[in-house]
């Protein structure tokens, strides 16, 4: 066998043992009795920890060093361009991984599955003393991991960089800087136009069986493969990928808020749908493998936003909805309705906020999360901050820490650095969506007939089949002939919104 043959055959391991994981990561999500979570946390930890030792292992490292020069990552020169660019992604992986001691791998992954069932039950009792002390442990580790991994310009680029590969803080202070300058005054603007969206028509009771049905249609339309996945309820909805023949999605649906279920539904789709399009053939490998967390959130954005809050997705979809919620519905016209899923209103809660005020929330998290790492901020300071940055940001102020800074999950796993990663999705998706106008024809039309696959395959074909033969910076440049900019995407929310609010 050759080294590469030998290299592949091992990560294809690797990547089974993380699918086990990730499967055990789901049931504790889904279906897992609530008492079983200290015994959870030690499986979960085993099996990251001979993850771990399997990555770095010799059946990795002896085939690499026969590649790659295993210090620097540059590739044999004998290679051809594209088994360099895979040995040299498979060593970014291997090198980041063998820098971090074992013993350090399985306290963090038992001490992260812990937080994040402390976190869940102080968010219930809105006690934040009762997560802090995680928090607190959580935090010095991350310092430890900055130190194996070697500090970039700061201490929170080396975490950023684990999320969205080049991306540094001061790349993302620019873009969310240009997006702010346009986006706080367009929110003004809205505000002062104190048009009334008629949100409450989403309000009314929407059975939750009806609900799902049409959500799972919608699904079955974008390409979504049921016989390769599955959807579940969960509080917090997420995808999770075992192979691209196993890609599972979770929602959540309120009777009384018909666009929460909606949107949640259609969003984790698209993240189902990168993952069902990675090429099997190249599973465990970096090419079987998504760009970055920024690009897999342009992929459920772009569904979410651009294609299930649009009026063309509604003039097919929405004499469905009326036929099945007549009472609701009947008297309601599709403008309004298309009014009414695109009130703009600041509000406390992120995962509910519109496609505007969204980027707002992620901004805040951004400052916040500096302040951890770069400055040393203390976590008991946290609640008070937040608040602050709440009004500062969105003039609303949380009522309780449950609905402030409790309210996400990802500082209980350890995920400083992920956050920026939801607005650079918004910031690739409009880039994206452009081009797939210009190269499908009539596709406005096609969403509006229901006909979404064309969509789904271009998406396929650009894009999910890479892997990771490009970067984020790469695919964005070479897909639309220009680097990323906020521009494409304030563009899109101004003329949208303008129409909507008549500003
Ligand atoms: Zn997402």
């Amino acid at each position: 066998m050759s080294a590469l043959e030998a290299l592949k055959a091992e990560l294809r391991v690797v990547a089974r043992l993380r699918s086990t994981a990730s499967l055990l990561h789901w049931d504790q999500e889904t279906h897992m009795p609530s008492g079983a979570g200290a015994a959870r946390a030690d499986q979960i930890a085993l099996i990251e920890s001979l993850t771990h030792e399997r990555l770095v292992g010799d059946g990795v490292r002896r085939p690499l060093a026969e590649l790659v020069d295993l210090d620097s990552g540059k590739p044999d020169p004998a290679l051809d361009e594209e088994t360099a660019r895979l040995v040299h992604e498979i060593w970014r992986d291997y090198h980041q991984a063998a820098a971090l001691p074992a013993d350090f791998v399985e306290d963090y992954a038992r001490l992260t599955a812990r937080a994040q069932q402390v976190w869940a039950q102080s968010r219930k009792d809105n006690d934040f003393n009762a997560f802090a002390p995680y928090l607190e442990k959580i935090v010095a580790m991350k310092h430890r991991e900055v130190e194996y991994l070697g500090k970039k310009e700061t201490a929170y680029d080396t975490l950023l960089d684990q999320f969205e590969p080049g991306m540094t803080s001061a790349e993302v202070t620019r873009l969310f800087d240009s997006v702010k300058r346009r986006l706080v005054p367009l929110i003004q603007a809205i505000r002062d136009a104190g048009v009334d969206t008629r949100q409450e028509i989403l309000k009314q009771s929407y059975p939750k069986d009806k609900q799902w049905q049409f959500g799972l249609q919608v699904l079955k339309d974008m390409g979504y493969d049921l016989d390769r996945g599955r959807q579940d309820v969960s509080a917090h909805p997420f995808t999770i990928d075992m192979h691209p023949t196993d890609v599972r999605i979770t929602t959540r649906i309120d009777e009384h808020d018909f666009l929460s279920g909606f949107s949640s539904t259609v969003h984790e789709g698209g993240h189902g749908l990168y993952e069902q399009g990675l090429d099997p053939e190249w599973y465990g490998t970096p090419f079987g493998q998504a760009i970055s967390y920024g690009i897999h959130e342009s992929q459920s954005r772009l569904w979410e936003n651009l294609v299930g809050l649009s009026k063309p997705f509604w003039r097919h979809y929405y004499p469905r909805l009326q036929a099945l919620f007549p009472e609701n519905l009947q008297t309601v016209d599709l403008d309004t309705f298309y009014r009414a899923i695109n009130t703009v209103k600041p509000s406390l809660i992120r995962v509910d906020a519109d496609e505007a005020t969204y980027n707002l929330h992620i901004m805040l998290r951004f400052e916040i999360e500096k302040k951890v790492i770069n400055d040393g901020l203390p976590v008991r300071e946290l609640p008070e901050l937040w608040n602050r940055k709440m009004e500062e940001y969105l003039g609303v102020r949380p009522d309780s820490d449950a609905n402030g800074v409790l309210q996400d999950v990802h500082w209980s796993f350890g995920g400083f650095g992920y956050f920026p990663t939801y607005a650079l999705g918004n910031l690739y998706n409009v880039p994206i969506m452009n081009q797939a106008r210009k190269e499908i024809e009539d596709l406005e039309e096609k969403i509006a007939s229901g006909n979404l696959l064309e969509l789904r395959e271009w998406l396929r074909n650009r894009l999910h089949r890479l892997g990771r033969r490009k970067t984020a910076s790469e695919l964005i440049q070479d897909l639309t002939g220009s680097p990323l900019s906020a521009e494409p995407f304030m563009e899109y929310l101004e003329t949208k919104y303008r129409e909507i609010y008549g500003i």
